[in-house]
């Protein structure tokens, strides 16, 4: 048994949608047809979705068979579901795909999506969080409505670069505005926003990337960040800029320097899921091949006296956690048209045993037209760390069982409630549906609402 896989109380299927195109141009992504488009046959999570032919329900028939196998719990799953662009793919497609998914995590089949979703609020594997990735293009008031009504917690999107002449000489086709007004719009629906963010493209430097990072907590304030520097591929436009002499990949030594100098600026309700993708180092042309990246970039700002202040860096993990020597803190940030406040318990020694983002629109918030939303505050995510122990198996000091996530809720409503909202939503995942009844939410169309 590999025991982080499950530390942070959940566990996380990745599944893959067909191989596909995709209505972007970037010139630095791999096409491979037997793929979706980014992806390549032997990247760890693709391979498996290439051995069970895309079938949604083999991919996480198979996945929740290795972990039980393994003495994995798999009573709380993560869907993450990858590949290319998903809102490019056709609406009945997309809704086949998550409904085999759940039907997966059932064990049984369902007629239809919604009753799939109604299914898994008891049953023994629980979906409590589901991701997909697209473009920032595609985020429209219809394209979350339709989201929601798939049960999408968590978008993952590429920013790339938020300088608008790296997106136009990398053929991004959207603008850096464009991105921002996608968090503005996920943001005010209650979503968790992943950013992509790719240093080394065409036309950068490593002194334009460190000026361009900074400009991430300006607004756009993503919740998690995915930093994936920029590869040299042969199945790539910029492979052909690079035989030119036009484009030099940074080295693994400029590489390592320059994350080291980003990562200590990094605000607390950040998470950094990745600082480099995991393509097989066969495939890279020229610059880093390392994959173990992350543990170079520690040993430099160890070494620096330095440390990285995001999330990932501050979980208990597998630390026992007491109740009573918990801190509780509230960072407060503004983001596009709302204002941010990450609650949160520290432990003596700084580590984040549990965390919720409560987002309070301002003035100028978009409207996403859905009736749940109105005037309410948002509970985005409450996530508790501890072992992901299976219902009823509660050992002492799991931070995941100690109550923490009913006190964290507690003190959003009353946040929310002091600036005058009636109402708090929730974005609940539909496995969550039955714990947030239990605090008192009822079902609205999309969302878990409470009179405040
Ligand atoms: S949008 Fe994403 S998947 Fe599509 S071409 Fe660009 S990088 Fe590749």
């Amino acid at each position: 048994m590999k025991p982080v896989r499950t530390l942070s109380g959940v566990t996380t299927v990745t599944v893959l949608t067909k191989p596909y195109p995709c209505p972007g141009k970037c010139i630095f992504c791999p096409t491979d047809v037997r793929m979706p488009k980014s992806y390549l046959p032997d990247e760890p999570g693709a391979a498996r979705a290439f051995q069970n032919d895309f079938d949604p329900y083999r991919q996480v028939q198979t996945r929740l068979d290795s972990y039980r196998a393994n003495g994995h719990p798999t009573d709380k799953i993560e869907l993450l579901i990858l590949g290319g662009t998903w809102s490019a793919y056709r609406r009945d497609y997309q809704e086949w795909f998550v409904q085999r998914c759940f039907d997966a995590m059932n064990g049984f089949d369902s007629p239809s999506l919604v009753e799939a979703q109604r299914a898994n609020e008891t049953a023994a594997c629980r979906n409590v969080g589901l991701v997909i990735e697209t473009r920032p293009d595609e985020i429209t008031p219809r394209e979350i409505a339709w989201l929601r009504y798939l049960g999408v917690t968590k978008v993952q999107m590429g920013a790339q670069s938020l300088d608008d002449r790296i997106l136009e000489i990398n053929q991004r086709g959207h603008t850096a505005a464009q991105t921002l007004k996608a968090t503005a719009l996920l943001r005010a629906a209650g979503f968790k926003v992943v950013l992509h963010w790719m240093p080394n493209l065409l036309g950068a430097t490593l002194e334009s990337d460190r000026q361009d990072f900074q400009r991430l907590w300006q607004g756009y304030c993503p919740d998690e960040i995915k930093i994936y520097p920029c590869q040299l591929l042969e199945n790539a436009d910029l492979y052909a800029y690079w035989q030119r002499g036009e484009y030099h990949p940074y080295t693994t030594e400029e590489l390592i320097h320059l994350i080291a100098d980003l990562k200590p600026s990094i605000p607390p309700y950040c998470r950094v899921n990745r600082v480099i993708r995991d393509i097989p180092s066969t495939h890279v042309v020229e610059g880093n091949r390392r994959t173990s990246l992350r543990q170079d970039v520690l040993a430099e700002l160890q070494r620096r006296g330095q440390s990285c202040g995001c999330i990932r860096c501050h979980e208990v993990r597998g630390e026992k956690v007491d109740p009573q020597t918990l801190t509780f803190e509230d960072y407060t940030y503004t983001a596009a048209e709302a204002e941010e406040h990450f609650l949160h318990y520290r432990t003596p020694n700084r580590k984040i045993a549990g965390y919720l983002r409560l987002s309070l629109p301002l003035l100028g918030a978009p409207d996403i037209g859905l009736a749940d939303l109105r005037e309410a505050a948002l509970i985005r995510e409450v996530h508790v760390y501890g072992q992901s122990l299976p219902v009823g198996m509660d050992q002492e000091g799991a931070a995941q069982h100690s109550g923490l996530g009913t006190r964290l809720i507690g003190a959003a409503e009353e946040i929310a409630r002091q600036r005058g909202f009636t109402r708090m939503a929730v974005i609940a995942a539909i496995g969550t549906r039955g714990y947030y009844r239990q605090r008192g939410f009822e079902m609205g169309e999309l969302y878990m609402v409470k009179d405040l």
